[in-house]
């Protein structure tokens, strides 16, 4: 069974143990109100946010001057508390049970337009929230009568079916005052990551996903930054990439890293202390960082965001192995404690190979090593079960 960003559940050999935990919870337990408010958002919509205890499933009716949200199977609930911003749209929130369903009344100053499909969204829970349907609109007409419709599982079957670009977030590794680590030849782990990166971007490009780097330029970015990015993104997949030194001259291949909360070797917690030194550069302190993105994960989560970036790094060192890039000796893929990777994005760190050895340092400057690098990722990403 695995658990996607979406939080649909999907059986998987791998997954047993989800699902004793959850058992069928989506389908037959009941779902009720927790809360309701409205809010002004920067490009002038109004948001209305109805936070309900399940994922909802629902439909939208729309009259004059308000619409209807009917949640199906959806309890009553006096006592959820009822936000309303000023300088919104949005006169009154009521609630009125009518049999299963719940139907919420939004009735507005003026007749707003239909909700289009991407004013849409369902939000998973995190840290402070339960499941979010959150709704962005403005004033418009709307044939009285029309309806928008989705349940949890037809919602995901549009995505699966219309939208097939996939998103990934690149994350070159270091940066700015944070040079990675340095080769005998005064090669710097930054730049040769960001060039890889850069690289993966146009070819993930050209085979139908959308790409975005956490960084372009010689920049310094907190590793919590960089994770934040991935989550802001909504990225289906977040690799970080990176190269690797080593005491031992003699140390080179390449290696996978995935996140946990233990490393799975002592080699790996190295790796883990070395890569996430790079926060300790910037001695700022910790910035403020959004709600969304101080994501308290159940542990169901975590449980399913580390099958998929499992199944991910066990394909890409595949994909690595079958090109004739060599391994580091031991295990291809291990798990470290690593702060880029801790978010709700299934990823992993990729160490290219070592610069700490002299002829892997001229390996990795090459562009013709770099493209074997990238059209191994690019053939693992392809491979990558996205889930929906
Ligand atoms: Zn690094």
């Amino acid at each position: 069974m695995k658990f996607s960003r979406r939080g649909i559940l999907k059986v998987s050999a791998l997954g047993i143990m989800v699902a004793g935990l959850l058992p069928r919870v989506a389908f037959a337990a009941r779902n009720t109100l927790r809360s309701m408010r409205t809010g002004v958002q920067p490009n002038g919509k109004t948001r209305v946010v109805i936070e309900t205890s399940l994922r909802p499933s629902y439909s939208i009716v729309y009259g004059e001057n308000s619409f209807t949200v009917k949640l199906s199977n959806t309890a009553a609930n006096d006592s959820a508390e009822k936000k309303m911003a000023t300088g919104t749209l949005v006169k009154g929130l009521t609630q009125s049970q009518n049999g299963e369903s719940l139907n919420i009344v939004v009735s507005t100053t003026r007749s707003i337009a239909e909700i289009p499909k991407s004013g849409i969204m369902v939000l998973e829970p995190n840290g402070d929230n339960e499941y979010r349907l959150v709704l962005d609109f403005v004033a418009g007409t709307v044939s009285k009568g029309a309806v928008t419709s989705a349940t949890a599982k037809n919602a995901s079957d549009t995505v699966k079916k219309n939208e097939k670009k996939r998103i990934i977030v690149i994350d070159a590794g270091h940066g700015g005052k944070d040079p990675g680590c340095i080769g005998k030849g005064g090669t710097k782990e930054k730049d040769i990551v960001l060039s890889v990166a850069k690289k993966l971007q146009s070819q993930l490009q050209l085979a139908g996903f959308t790409v975005y780097l956490t960084r372009s330029g010689d920049k310094y970015l907190k590793l919590q930054e960089r994770a934040s990015i991935g989550e802001q993104r909504r990225a289906d997949l977040f690799l970080s990439i990176h190269a690797n030194a080593n005491p031992s001259r003699s140390m080179k291949g390449f290696s996978i890293y995935t996140l946990s909360e233990k490393a799975s070797d002592e080699e790996a917690q190295k790796l883990a202390d070395a890569e996430n030194a790079a926060d300790k550069i910037d001695v700022s302190g910790f910035e403020s960082f959004s709600k969304d993105i101080r994501i308290a994960l159940s542990s169901l989560q975590q449980h399913a965001v580390a099958e998929m970036s499992q199944e991910y790094a066990s394909d890409c060192a595949k994909s690595f192995k079958r090109a004739g890039i060599e391994q580091q000796p031991g295990a291809a893929v291990r798990h470290a404690p690593l702060a880029v990777l801790r978010s709700t994005v299934p990823g992993a760190l990729i160490e290219c190979g070592h610069l700490s050895n002299a002829a892997e340092e001229k390996l990795l400057k090459t562009s013709a090593h770099q493209d074997k690098l990238v059209a191994a990722i690019v053939r693992s990403v392809k491979n990558y079960d996205f889930d929906v």
